[in-house]
Order: C-alpha cells, then sequence, then structure tokens
C-alpha cells in the first residue's frame, strides 16, 4: 500500500495488534466501543499470538534432549493426535488428526514429543500440504529413522463456511520419505496401522 495515501486515522492506530483487531471491526461496520466488543480487540490479539506461537519454537531444543539409543528397529506409530490449526489463505481454522510413523534406526524419540511437533507447527500459518511436510522433515532430521510416513485428516472451515465444500467434508495429506517412500510393504503396515479403529 502506498503510505503516502494511508489515512492519518489508520496510521495511528497501526501501532499494536489490538488497535489493528479494531480497526477490523469499524472497517466491518461496527462499533468496537460497545459492551459487547469492547475487550475484542485485546482477546482477539491475544489468541491470534497464542495461535501463531509455534513460530518461536526452536525444534532442534524441542525434540535433542529427548533422543534414546534403542535397540528397537521395529515401526513406531503414534495415531489421532489432535491438531488446530489456521489457514494462511484466510486465517479461518482447519483441524483434524495427524498419524505420525517411523522406522527406527537405533534411535528413538520421546513418545510426548510427536505431538508437541505437531502442535508447534499446527500454530503457525499453515497450508495442510505444508503442515503435513514440515512435520515428517523434522522428525526426519532429528531422528534420523529409515524412514518417516506422515497423514493429515482435516477439516477446513475457510471451505466450509463460505459454502465451497460440503460440511464435514475432510482433505487427507500424506508425506512419505526414506522406507515409507521406496518400500510398499512398509507404507502398508502403516497405512493398516493408521486405518485400524482403536
Ligand atoms: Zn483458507
Amino acid at each position: 500500500m502506498d503510505k503516502t495515501a494511508t489515512p492519518i486515522s489508520f496510521q495511528r492506530v497501526e501501532r499494536s495488534l489490538p488497535d489493528l483487531v479494531k480497526n477490523i471491526l469499524i472497517h466491518l461496520g461496527e462499533d468496537p466501543y460497545r459492551e459487547g466488543l469492547a475487550k475484542t480487540p485485546i482477546r482477539m490479539a491475544k489468541s491470534l499470538r497464542e495461535l501463531t506461537a509455534g513460530y518461536h519454537v526452536d525444534i532442534d531444543r524441542l525434540i535433542n534432549g529427548a533422543l534414546f539409543e534403542v535397540p528397537y528397529n521395529e515401526m513406531v506409530v503414534v495415531k489421532d493426535i489432535a491438531f488446530y490449526s489456521l489457514c494462511e489463505h484466510h486465517m479461518l481454522p482447519f483441524f483434524g488428526h495427524v498419524h505420525v510413523g517411523y522406522l527406527p534406526k537405533g534411535k528413538v524419540v520421546g513418545l510426548s514429543k510427536i505431538p508437541r511437533l505437531v502442535e508447534v507447527f499446527s500454530h503457525r500459518l499453515q497450508i495442510q500440504e505444508k503442515l503435513t511436510k514440515e512435520i515428517a522433515e523434522a522428525l526426519n532430521e532429528a531422528v534420523a529413522p529409515r524412514g518417516v510416513g506422515v497423514v493429515v485428516e482435516a477439516r477446513h472451515l475457510c471451505l466450509e463456511m463460505r459454502g465451497i465444500e460440503t460440511p464435514g467434508g475432510r482433505m487427507i495429506t500424506s508425506c512419505m520419505l526414506g522406507t515409507f517412500r521406496r518400500d510398499p510393504r512398509t507404507r502398508a503396515e502403516f497405512l493398516n496401522l493408521v486405518r485400524q479403529s482403536t
């Protein structure tokens, strides 16, 4: 936007996130000072900060303290990890479940770290494809396993609320690395474990 064309009042409120939210309310034809909305700018700013807190987490530090050398070389699967994210196109929620599997090569990661990894990447502005790939690549890099598989199933409110997709429809994405990509049996074992209801 051309700075010289920006109205003075907009420049004045541009300073803080709550002020920007207040400005959005004005643009929508609302009165940001009416009782119900008076605290909305502060609340919305706080919730946006929380929902994008994943930008400030160091993945190496998150995982490095929780790597264990073990002679276990069978597939590890953590499924049905719930996540909530915001799409980077509309900043509306998309949410669902992530299923993660990997085939260790002498090293495993503490089980609680996998849901944490999902949380960190989903608490950024995302698209589902990128979220899927980032989780798989981060795990692959940190644990250096034989392979990694990630499947994400999600509903997108930007599609459902705007009437572009039938409510309740899920989008499924996957990212397969290493043996999960190369070996159809490994991939099939993972996908079977994911499909089994618990
Ligand atoms: Zn969207």
